[in-house]
C-alpha cells in the first residue's frame, strides 16, 4: 500500500476527528446551506455579536456535528457538547447554562429528546439570556434569576416535527441537511481517502459514492473498510472491483441499502404483501425501534423511491419489488 501520508501502513486508526473538515470551505456539498451559513457567521462577525441560535435538522451521519463544530471554530469561539438524553432534569441544564462564558456555543445533539421542564428553561434561556436557579426543595423552596452572557445554542435533531413550537420559534436560522449526491460523496470520499493515505481509483471513489447511502458518514465507514481490504491484499492502489469485492463481504448492495433497509423493505413485501403497513407493526416484525426504522431507514427510502408514505402506512414501490427480485402484483400497480 502506498503512504501518502507520513503515518506507517496500518497505524492507529484515523479517528473520526481527523476526517472532519475544520473550516466551512472544507465542508464538502450542502452549496445553498454553506452559502446562508457563510453570510450568516460573516455578519455575525461584523456586527461583534453571537449569531442567532441556530437549528441543523436533518437524518443521521449528515454532518450536523460536523457544522456545529465549523461554526464554533470559524467564530472563534470555545464549543460545548451535550445532547437532549444526556439531561435528565431541568437542572442539568441550568448548571450547564449558568456556567457558559459570553460568546460560546452550546452544541444540543437530539434537542428533541430534552425532557419539557429542560425545554421550557432552555428557550427563556435562549431568549432573554436568563436562567432561573431553583434554591431548596418543598414549600420553601425559591428561584433566583440569573443573568447569562449571550451565546449560541446550536441544536442538532432528526425529528424537526417532534420540537415544541415555542421551542423551534428561537432559532434564528434554521439549516435542513439532506442526503449528498453521488458526485459530492466522491469528492468527500477521496478527500478522506488522501487522509488516510489510501490511493483510490477513479472507479473505485465511483463504486463507494454509489454504496454510501447518500450519507457522509457511511462513507468514510466504507473507506475504512476497504482500505482493510487494500491492506490485507496488499493492494498499492484500489480499484472498482476490490471495492465490490470487500462491501459484498459486508452485505452492502448496490443500492447502497443495508441490512435494516433491505429487513423494512422485505417485511413489508413478505409480510404485509407490500402493504399499506403501520410503523409500528412494521419496526415490531424487523425487531427494531421505531423511531430508529423512521429516522435513520425511512427517508433514505423514501428519496430512493423504495417506499411511500400514505396516510394508511409504509407502501413498498415496484423499484422495492425489484430490487428483491420480486415481481410486484397487478393488483398493486399504482
Ligand atoms: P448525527 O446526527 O448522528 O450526530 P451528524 O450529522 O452530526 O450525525 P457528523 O458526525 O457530523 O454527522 O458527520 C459524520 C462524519 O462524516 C464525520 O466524520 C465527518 O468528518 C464527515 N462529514 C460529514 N459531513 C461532511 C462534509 N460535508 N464534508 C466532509 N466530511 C463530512
Amino acid at each position: 500500500l502506498r503512504m501518502m501520508s507520513a503515518a506507517p501502513l496500518g497505524n492507529e486508526p484515523v479517528s473520526d476527528e481527523e476526517l472532519r473538515p475544520h473550516v466551512l470551505a472544507g465542508f464538502i456539498g450542502q452549496p445553498t446551506l454553506k452559502a446562508q451559513l457563510q453570510l450568516f457567521l460573516d455578519a455575525a462577525r461584523k456586527r461583534d455579536v453571537p449569531p442567532d441560535h441556530i437549528l441543523l435538522a436533518g437524518p443521521p451521519g449528515l454532518g450536523k456535528t460536523t457544522l456545529a463544530m465549523i461554526v464554533a471554530n470559524e467564530l472563534g469561539v470555545p464549543i460545548r457538547v451535550t445532547s437532549g438524553p444526556a439531561i435528565q432534569h431541568a437542572g442539568d441544564l441550568a448548571s450547564i447554562l449558568s456556567s457558559l462564558d459570553a460568546g460560546e456555543v452550546l452544541f444540543i445533539d437530539e434537542i428533541h429528546r430534552l425532557p419539557r421542564a429542560a425545554e421550557e428553561l432552555l428557550y427563556i434561556a435562549m431568549e432573554d439570556f436568563r436562567v432561573d436557579v431553583m434554591v431548596g426543595k418543598g414549600p420553601g423552596a425559591s428561584s433566583i434569576p440569573l443573568t447569562l452572557p449571550r451565546f449560541t445554542v446550536i441544536g442538532a435533531t432528526t425529528r424537526e416535527g417532534m420540537l415544541p413550537s415555542p421551542l423551534r420559534a428561537r432559532f434564528g436560522f434554521t439549516a435542513h441537511l439532506d442526503f449528498y449526491p453521488a458526485d459530492e460523496l466522491r469528492k468527500l470520499i477521496e478527500r478522506s481517502a488522501a487522509v488516510l493515505g489510501l490511493e483510490l481509483e477513479q472507479g473505485a471513489s465511483q463504486q463507494l459514492s454509489l454504496r454510501s447511502r447518500g450519507t457522509p458518514r457511511i462513507a468514510n465507514r466504507l473507506l475504512r473498510r476497504v482500505r482493510d481490504w487494500a491492506i490485507v491484499h496488499d493492494l498499492p492502489q484500489v480499484r472498482a472491483d476490490d471495492v465490490c469485492e470487500a462491501l459484498a463481504l459486508y452485505q452492502i448492495d448496490t443500492e447502497g441499502l443495508d441490512r435494516l433497509d433491505i429487513a423494512v423493505l422485505t417485511a413489508i413485501v413478505k409480510q404485509f404483501n407490500g402493504g399499506p403497513v403501520g410503523l409500528n407493526n412494521l419496526s415490531a416484525m424487523v425487531g427494531e425501534e421505531a423511531e430508529t426504522v423512521e429516522t435513520v431507514c425511512e427517508p433514505y427510502l423514501v428519496r430512493e423511491g423504495f417506499l411511500i408514505r400514505t396516510p394508511k402506512g409504509r407502501v413498498a414501490t415496484q423499484k422495492a419489488w425489484q430490487h428483491l427480485g420480486l415481481t410486484m402484483p397487478d393488483a398493486q400497480d399504482a
